[in-house]
């Protein structure tokens, strides 16, 4: 055994149990100990490729706790790989602090690619995908959700974000009010699975599609807005955000005179990004 061990950062499938690598169950199989979100999830994963390695937890509320004992673990010489429910560790997942606390105490970290929903997504969507800008899940209280959307009204790339079941019809609604029913979405839903659908359209379209049977609304997804074709500016998105809930209270070019300080960004650009949201 080596003096200080490895970790390992390992993508599991985000469905069809194929997806996962030679290189990921060779690694899954070696380590001397592996640590999951759910151990009785990822035991179905394990089993079903018949490895053995044993399983420890590490979830959002144990992870600060637990990243300490695993990094005494990989200094005496033990190796770990980290994997999550789905997909790839620390995209929207538990494993950043214990990243970051590797790094720290110069322990190896080895990232192995694999299955993620936003890559899968993007690649057959039919939106750009020479810039993209991934935001994960949305904040679930309201105002701050449509803060974030707000930052989108002139962001040209294609925005990605997670969403649940129980949220996806609200959220088209909520990008509906802030957004306009004309923005191009795409929902991509139950990835690799049996079920798995894209369908495209406007807000309004995909609303509309949600909304005509349940069995739209269930399943995993990731949905998908274009960017905004018309805009060419340089304002960054929290500056927008900040722009458009002063424009509600105040006139254009106060509300741009507040932000413009806020960013430290020129007024008149400030100005006519509020002028191009009211075209
Ligand atoms: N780490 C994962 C990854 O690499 O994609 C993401 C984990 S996050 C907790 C789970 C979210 O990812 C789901 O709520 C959904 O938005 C998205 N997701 C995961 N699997 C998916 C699938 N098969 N189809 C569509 N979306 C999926």
């Amino acid at each position: 055994m080596s003096e200080v061990g490895k970790l390992y950062i390992v993508p599991t499938p985000i469905g069809n149990l194929a997806d996962i690598t030679h290189r990921a169950l060779t690694i899954l199989a070696q380590v001397d100990l592996i640590a999951a979100e759910d151990t009785r999830h990822s035991l179905k994963l394990l089993q079903h490729y018949d490895i053995q390695t044993r399983l420890i937890s590490l979830h959002d509320h144990n992870e600060s706790q637990r990243a300490g004992e695993l990094i005494s673990r990989l200094q005496q010489g033990i190796n770990i790989a980290l994997i999550s429910d789905a997909g790839t560790p620390l995209i929207s997942d538990p494993g950043y602090s214990l990243v970051t606390q590797c790094r720290a105490a110069h322990i190896d970290v080895i990232p192995l690619p694999g299955a993620c929903a936003v890559t899968t997504a993007l690649c057959a969507a039919g939106l750009p995908t020479d810039r993209f800008r991934f935001e994960g899940f949305l904040p679930v209280k309201m105002q701050a959700k449509h803060q974030v959307l707000a930052g989108l009204l002139l962001e040209p790339v294609t925005s990605i974000f997670y969403e649940s079941p129980r949220r996806i019809a609200q959220t088209v609604k909520d990008i509906i009010e802030v957004l306009g029913g004309d923005r191009e979405l795409v929902l991509a839903k139950e990835l690799t699975k049996t079920f798995e659908t894209f369908f495209s359209g406007t807000a309004d379209n995909c609303h509309a599609w949600l909304l005509a049977d349940t069995n739209h609304q269930r399943g995993e997804f990731v949905l998908l807005v274009s960017g905004n074709k018309k805009s060419q500016t340089d304002v960054p998105p929290e500056a927008m955000s900040l722009l458009v809930l002063l424009m509600k209270e105040l006139p254009l070019k106060k509300a741009a005179a507040i932000t413009a300080e806020h960013f430290s960004l020129k007024k008149n650009t400030l100005y006519q990004a509020g002028l191009d949201l009211n075209k």
